[in-house]
């Protein structure tokens, strides 16, 4: 799959990408319309897994990208559109501006210049407490969720009873510190009591409704409590996260 976008109602879209050349990992993003304002949710990993968006974006549309997070795959799509705002937690202005660009030429090297249409773009608003973007009609609200990454923030729409996660919810949630797992997995078990969450979007993976939250919640819960997680069934790929995650709990 070189990349899709799957219409989950009138102005509610899917996007997803593979993010890494000869395998089949995929990222996924959103596109919410309301009547004035387009948000695209997280911008993929290269500009040409977005270059399809021109014919979403209505013309007279302020057209906005919300980064999940700083991680490369959620963000280097951003110049594949002229956005009026990219819009991230502060914490991942620092991560865009030091860490990526030493990444992408890595990353360059490695994957024979896969990435060579890549131009990172900052944020140009960040935040930190709650904030809500007026989409028109309808509201997207952003808060900050310390979890996978410090800079992860969710996207809840009431309107489209949609909640974006990123990368806080997957089979197997990545920990890259582990002091901002009971906070990660108190914020998870709060949406997912919340009647209005009908859909979530995490950052990799099917999307799916509230047991993805209660999924991830468990699954961290056990890894806190240093419980034996049977990993027979899981993809190597998450078996080798779950090594790497009961090793950063043990460092705790
Ligand atoms: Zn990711």
């Amino acid at each position: 799959m070189q990349q899709n976008c799957q219409k989950l109602s009138e102005n509610l879209f899917l996007t997803r990408a593979n993010y890494l050349p000869g395998d089949g990992w995929i990222v996924n993003g959103a596109i919410l319309r309301g009547e004035t304002t387009t948000v695209v949710w997280d911008t993929l990993s290269k500009p040409e897994d977005l270059y399809f968006i021109d014919e979403l974006v209505p013309r007279d549309h302020r057209a906005v990208a919300v980064l999940s997070h700083a991680d490369w795959d959620h963000c280097w799509g951003t110049s594949a559109f002229p956005f009026d705002a990219i819009i991230a937690h502060h914490l991942a202005n620092d991560r865009v501006l030091n860490e990526l660009p030493g990444l992408l030429k890595r990353y360059n090297k490695r994957y024979n210049n896969f990435f060579a249409n890549v131009t990172i773009e900052p944020p140009d608003f960040v935040f930190d407490q709650p904030i809500a973007l007026d989409l028109g009609g309808k509201t997207l609200e952003l808060t900050s969720v310390p979890s996978h990454t410090p800079d992860s923030i969710f996207g809840f729409c009431a309107a489209d009873g949609v909640l974006l996660v990123g990368d806080a919810v997957e089979t197997v949630p990545q920990v890259n510190e582990a002091r901002l797992v009971p906070g990660w997995i108190a914020a998870l078990r709060k949406w997912a009591e919340d009647p209005r969450v009908k859909t979530v979007i995490p950052g990799h993976g099917e999307i799916g409704g509230v047991e993805l939250l209660h999924r991830s919640a468990d699954y961290l819960s056990a890894l806190i409590e240093g419980k034996t997680i049977p990993t027979a069934k899981l993809a190597a790929v998450d078996r080798s996260a779950h090594r790497a995650n009961v090793k950063k709990m043990k460092a705790l």
